[in-house]
């Protein structure tokens, strides 16, 4: 399931409320995070997509507009106080793609950018009677990668945390 009350506020329109911050993938829980975390900067640095960058108090934040993440590691290897480390699950974290009212869909237009973006295939859309198609999330495909987030021409998606 996906974080509510930030999927509640990006629905109603409140992006004037800071949702908190998503750390980069296999960050340590948030308390440990912040006390584990040296804020060097090395993430920023290195992410080849450019997606870390240093947020309130100089720790390291996640910007999907920028771009998406590949699931490279790159961040988790030059991390020098393992505040990013790969457990034994292997799970980069518990983010998924949401998608708000802003779709063209919702307009009767046309688009899919989103699910031509997905490598997942974790964006269907699903036909409607007397409509044009309307698309959902599957939560068990989406790896919250972010890629469908900045090509969305209304920015209807967002990522949030799953529960
Ligand atoms: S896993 Fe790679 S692409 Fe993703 S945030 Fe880390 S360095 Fe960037
Ligand atoms: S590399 Fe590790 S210690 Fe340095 S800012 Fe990133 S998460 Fe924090």
């Amino acid at each position: 399931m996906v974080d509510v009350a930030s999927r509640r506020n990006f629905l109603r329109g409140r992006f004037g409320i800071r949702p908190k911050p998503l750390r980069p993938p296999w960050a340590l829980a948030e308390h440990a995070f912040q006390q584990a975390c040296s804020r060097c900067g090395a993430c920023c640095k290195v992410c080849p997509t450019g997606i870390v960058v240093s947020g309130d108090g100089g720790y390291p934040e996640i910007d999907f507009v920028r771009g998406e993440c590949t699931f490279c590691a790159a961040c988790v290897s030059v991390c020098p106080s393992a505040a990013l480390q790969r457990g034994e699950e292997g799970r980069a974290w518990s983010l998924r793609a949401a998608l708000g009212e802003g779709c063209l869909a919702t307009r009767a237009v046309e688009c899919r950018v989103c699910a031509d973006l997905c490598l997942n295939g974790a964006i269907l859309f699903l036909p409607q009677r007397g409509g044009i198609a309307r698309p959902i999330v599957d939560e068990t495909r989406c790896t919250g990668c972010g890629a469908c987030l900045a090509p969305c021409p209304t920015r209807a998606i967002n990522v949030c945390r799953s529960t």
